[in-house]
């Protein structure tokens, strides 16, 4: 097993798949086989991570799946949940909530703070939510694409993650919008229905919206607020 004592004791380990490939499979074996228990995965339960969860029960059947529980999710995306647990009982899927309510987080810092400050309502809802969750975990897996975003042109397999000081194993950098698509239809995998309704990208009600545009998929999130990511995956 790998011990982290500091930051600075992070390597990126070398990867024997060339980024030329899909080989998501691979990646997740490769990420199991290295980390074991000290790997998890963030599922946010959009349409990648519907191919992600289908793709990890194949190399480890009981792997551990958290899913920030802002409180503010589409009742869709909880029903999602639901039956993504039905279909794979065997695989460690639990909800890491904030430690505030929104009650108290409104009487801290006012009614809807994603209207007024977006970044702290993220930090507090998902980043330090997710660091809860990475207590003592050396790796953690994203669903990630490259042809999402211009900001995420750059990702690699296998990321050093400053912002978490641990590993980020992204398999699914290689995908594109299409091979998601076929991948859900060709396993016949349910998934969250608000992807039929024009929400490419799904996240918190308040903050997303229909997508329009094919160039970025992400259009619909926190449209018009000046912000394009949650800090999940800024260093
Ligand atoms: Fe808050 Fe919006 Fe971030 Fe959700 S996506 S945590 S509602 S700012």
């Amino acid at each position: 097993m790998i011990t982290y004592e500091t930051w600075d004791d992070v390597q990126k380990p070398t990867f024997p798949i060339d980024n030329n490939e899909k080989g998501a499979l691979h990646v997740l074996s490769w990420a199991y086989d290295h980390y074991g228990d000290d790997l998890l995965y963030a599922c946010s339960f959009g349409i990648e991570g519907i191919v992600l969860i289908d793709l990890i029960s194949q190399v480890r059947d009981d792997a551990e799946i958290v899913f920030l529980d802002t409180h503010l999710h589409f009742s869709e995306t909880y029903e999602t949940i639901e039956r993504v647990k039905q279909a794979y009982p065997r695989l460690r899927i639990h909800l890491q909530s904030p430690s505030l309510s929104l009650a108290e987080q409104e009487q801290q810092f006012g009614a809807e703070l994603w209207k007024k400050d977006p970044n702290k309502c993220c930090e507090l809802r998902k980043i330090i939510p997710l660091r809860q969750a990475m207590t003592g975990k050396k790796a953690w897996i994203s669903g990630l694409r490259r042809e999402q975003s211009p900001t995420r042109q750059h990702v690699e397999f296998i990321n050093l993650d400053k912002k978490f000081q641990n590993i980020k194993v992204c398999p699914l950098i290689h995908w594109t919008w299409k091979d998601v698509w076929r991948y859900v239809h060709r396993h016949n995998l349910s998934y969250n229905p608000l992807h039929d309704r024009g929400y490419p990208s799904i996240g918190c009600a308040p903050c997303t919206a229909p997508a329009y545009t094919e160039e970025d998929l992400r259009s619909g999130r926190w449209a018009g607020l000046g912000k394009t990511e949650c800090g999940l995956h800024e260093s």
